[in-house]
């Protein structure tokens, strides 16, 4: 029946409030059951009816009984109270009301009273269970004076079935107006704090079947903030879904274009139309090309997938950043020479920092291959090796064609080419490098940059940070 959580919550809600009235209302029947205004009048009575009967039995040794009992009778009728007076060994000597009511056996504090003395209004309930209010008071001749009254209660039941224009009827509708309000804004608070999420539950239903829409930021601050992170989530997962779908038709695409240019050779040799020796020779270039270029961009994403699920473990040994530059600039020269490029070499004592060599030569490498590739035939490839502060600085600068505003923030996007008609041939790539670059360089806790300005030519600066004292190299090593 509570299976939603509005139901829930107006539930708790009702059940609280209930709880709460029920308290209050058995508090304020109990208070009434024992009738407060009539008792208050009663104690006041008994007091003034102890005071008048204690003067005129002050010489209590000199009346004579029957006197006594008959001043003692007439006080109660004036009085409405049942007077009593007990002996020092506090054995009743005269009851006013002997014979029609129940003997009444109080106890009485005979020790704490003293003679006059004032002596609060005490209860006791007499054999037949009746509620007894009584005051007494010690008289000469050591015996006591007591006044007794029926305590005026009117019971739980009586009180809780009393009508007329008694208080308690007043409090209980005044109980039942509170219960429906109360129960009515519970209801309207459940659907307050539950309406969010049922937004959020229509909302998950629809990611499920592929359409995303943003949940209003609404409710109480919880509520809210949950809105936000469901948003927020649901954005990265639309993102990922979107990444995904590019990535499958890029790769896709990436492969179709060499494996229908292999096809075509393939074929061409085949039916023998690459029919001189040279077409032949051409067409197996072409192949090769082709196929190199497939494989590379098939280790370059198999790269990403293991950097992507954290199966690559990254070494942390000291790496002389010296070195490991000279071994990249030596691994680019032949290629550098063929695109009649210069590769200078601006190096700088530079602390050691800690880290997996290989994949750095890996990050550097396309760095330089880039440079290469996208500089005009003449011009220079610049590699700075600096410290700043607590991190070492690499920077890659050419001269070449540079990389439009447009597509600065764009280039480490895996996949991404500036200009894909530019690339062509054996240099063809995939737009792999800047993202595994990307990645090898963020796993070493260090960040890479692009300056870049079209026709000028392009920087990018490497930051990693410099081991801790004990693992630099002595500067004289170098
Ligand atoms: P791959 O590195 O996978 O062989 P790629 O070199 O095209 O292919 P990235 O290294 O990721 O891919 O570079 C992405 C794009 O950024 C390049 O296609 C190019 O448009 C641009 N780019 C990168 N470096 C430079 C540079 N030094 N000068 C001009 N453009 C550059
Ligand atoms: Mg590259």
């Amino acid at each position: 029946m509570f299976n939603s959580l509005r139901s829930r919550l107006w539930f708790t809600y009702a059940l609280v409030i209930g709880v709460a009235l029920g308290i209050v209302g058995i508090v304020f029947v109990l208070y009434f059951a024992k009738n407060p205004v009539q008792s208050l009048q009663a104690r006041i009575r008994l007091q003034t009816a102890a005071e008048t009967i204690f003067k005129r039995v002050s010489n209590i040794e000199s009346i004579p009984l029957e006197q006594l009992q008959e001043s003692i009778a007439r006080a109660d009728q004036a009085f409405d109270v049942r007077v009593l007076i007990y002996n020092q060994k506090t054995q009743l000597i005269i009851d006013s009301r002997q014979g029609e009511v129940p003997p009444l056996n109080l106890h009485i504090p005979l020790l704490r009273l003293k003679e006059g003395q004032q002596v609060s209004v005490l209860s006791k309930k007499d054999e037949s269970g009746n509620g007894w209010l009584y005051l007494p008071k010690l008289i000469p001749n050591s015996m006591i004076l007591v006044v007794a009254t029926p305590q005026p209660a009117i019971g739980f039941w009586a009180a809780l079935r009393s009508r007329g224009n008694d208080i308690f009827p007043t409090l209980r509708r005044a109980g039942l107006i509170a219960l429906f309000f109360g129960l009515i804004l519970a209801f309207w608070i459940a659907h307050w704090v539950s309406s969010p999420l049922q937004k959020m539950i229509q909302a998950t239903k629809k990611i499920s079947i592929g359409e995303y829409t943003d949940i209003p930021i609404e409710g109480p601050r919880e509520v809210r903030s949950l809105s936000n992170s469901f948003n927020e989530m649901a954005k990265k997962v639309r993102d990922s879904q979107q990444a995904t779908r590019d990535f499958v038709a890029n790769v896709s695409h990436d492969l179709k274009t060499p494996l229908t240019s292999i096809q075509g050779f393939a074929q061409a040799l085949l039916d023998g139309t690459a029919g001189t020796p040279q077409a032949q020779k051409q067409a197996a270039s072409v192949i090769f090309d082709e196929a190199n270029h497939m494989h590379n961009m098939v280790l370059n994403l198999l790269d990403l997938a293991r950097f992507d699920s954290g199966a690559i473990t990254f070494r942390q040994d000291p790496i002389d950043c010296n070195a490991l530059l000279n071994r990249v600039v030596k691994k680019f020269t032949p290629i550098a020479d063929r695109a009649s490029v210069s590769l200078k070499m601006n190096l700088a004592y530079i602390p050691t920092i800690l880290g997996d060599d290989d994949r750095l030569a890996q990050a550097f490498g396309n760095l330089v291959d880039n440079a290469i590739k996208y500089s005009p035939s003449g011009s220079e490839v610049l590699i700075t090796l600096k410290e700043v502060g607590d991190y070492i600085e690499i920077s890659f600068q050419d001269s070449g064609i540079g990389i439009p505003p447009k597509d600065i923030p764009r280039v480490f996007e895996r996949f991404y080419q500036a200009d894909r008609s530019r690339q062509g041939g054996s240099q063809k790539g995939a737009g792999l490098g800047l993202a595994i670059a990307k990645e090898i360089i963020s796993k070493h806790h260090g960040e890479i940059q692009v300056y870049s300005e079209p026709g000028q030519g392009s920087i990018f600066v490497v930051k990693l940070p410099i081991a801790k004292e004990e693992f630099r190299k002595d500067k004289n090593d170098i």
